[in-house]
């Protein structure tokens, strides 16, 4: 009998694990690789690790120390090979691979709607976002898949805005990448990533040479967060539903676009792959100043990030700010755009604090009246 069972996953905050054991026998790790030291394998993150593999419907899993650790460590073992990526995609990924082709190595960006035509033998591995960010688009998984299988090119989704709530990549793509900074771990607390796949042996080589493993303390708060995933994801996906309906029909608003609404581009898309939920995230353009709106938002932050227990909001203009504007212009990203992530407030509360700072950025005075003033617990 052992002398106690915990419940929750112990964290094993060691550097190095004796190797070999006092009977002179290896000591392994679960995946039957040397335990020695963590920058290679530590049993708190291997924890993480077949987790997230399982719920990405994946046989194996590597977590790292942030979502672009997982996306860096990938491309620059790809490199060589040719990389595409989608170009409707998070502005220090597109950075990233600029930065590569800078290099010398070759980098193809590739419009949503032209992907599948665009694959070709020429690249080793093409990199999408399942929602894109901040544009929201949903690319058409099964054809790119298929052209992908055909012609022997290796895909890796980027599904941190959808979740293996929403979708789980296993079967679909070869790799799964998740920044867990955001939904996995859930609480804004908290900078990870994972990769899933069936196949990790050399990625693995690669994250232990460029030491861009999770560490145990992080890797316990990201296990701690999944616990709640499936209730958070679906109660801000709801509430985001919620909100983008009050969007669409508010005259304050010029454009939404949101995957669950009839009126998005990839609805259709969207509706087949995904369970019936559209995620937390919603872009719309006001018909007014959009710094001004971010600043008359109370209940909402006004931060980056997203799949946090609070609302958060943020222009994409700016964090785009760094790249080539004709890239920013082909990436179809525009000046007025907002991504708003929505929390675990009450819906009601989201959408009454959003139209106050909708009309507040209108009204000449901009006068904030805070719902929150006097707390400054929130
Ligand atoms: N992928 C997407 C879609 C993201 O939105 C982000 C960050 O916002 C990342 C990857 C990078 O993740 P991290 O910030 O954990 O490095």
């Amino acid at each position: 009998m052992p002398e106690f069972i915990p419940l929750e996953t112990p964290i094993y905050m060691t550097a190095t694990f004796q190797n070999p054991l006092p009977d002179g026998g290896p000591s392994l790790s679960d995946r039957g690789l040397d335990l020695k030291y963590s920058r290679e394998e530590n049993p708190t993150v291997r924890k993480l690790e077949r987790l997230v593999a399982w719920l990405d419907g994946f046989e194996d899993g590597l977590a790292f120390s942030s979502g672009m650790a997982a996306i860096s460590t990938l491309l620059l073992s790809r490199a060589r090979k040719g990389v595409m990526v989608g170009v409707d995609a998070y502005s220090a990924t597109i950075s990233l691979a600029l930065d590569l082709r800078d290099m010398g190595f070759r980098v193809r960006f590739v419009r949503i709607d032209e992907i599948v035509d665009s694959i070709s033998r020429d690249y080793g591995l093409l990199l999408v976002e399942t929602i894109t960010n901040p544009m929201l688009r949903v690319p058409n998984l099964a054809s790119i898949s298929e052209r992908c299988d055909e012609l022997d090119v290796e895909l890796a989704v980027d599904n941190t805005f959808a979740s293996p709530v929403l979708l789980r990549p296993g079967g679909l793509a070869n790799h799964s990448i998740q920044s867990a900074t955001k939904y996995l771990a859930g609480h804004n607390d908290v900078i990870a990533g994972t990769l899933t796949s069936d196949e990790l042996r050399d990625l693995w080589e690669w994250r232990r040479k460029l030491g861009t493993i999770l560490d145990p303390f992080r890797s316990f708060m990201v296990i701690r967060g999944l616990h709640t995933l499936e209730l958070r994801v679906r109660r801000q996906s709801e509430t985001a539903m919620k909100v983008a309906r009050f969007l669409q029909d508010c005259e304050l608003v010029e454009w939404v676009t949101y995957p669950g609404l009839e009126s998005h581009l990839d609805h259709p898309v969207a509706r087949e792959l995904f369970n019936g939920l559209y995620g937390g995230v919603i872009t719309f353009i006001p018909k007014a100043d959009p710094d001004k709106v971010l600043r008359n938002l109370s209940v909402v932050r006004p931060a980056p990030s997203l799949g946090a227990p609070r609302s958060l909001a943020n222009r994409p203009w700016s964090s785009a700010s760094s790249l080539p504007p004709d890239l920013v212009r082909y990436m179809g990203i525009r000046e007025g755009v907002i991504r708003l992530s929505v929390g675990l407030e009450d819906p009601e509360v989201i959408i009454a604090d959003v139209e106050r700072a909708l009309k507040a950025a209108r009204s000449p005075s901009g006068e904030v009246p805070s719902l929150l003033a006097g707390d400054p617990h929130y």
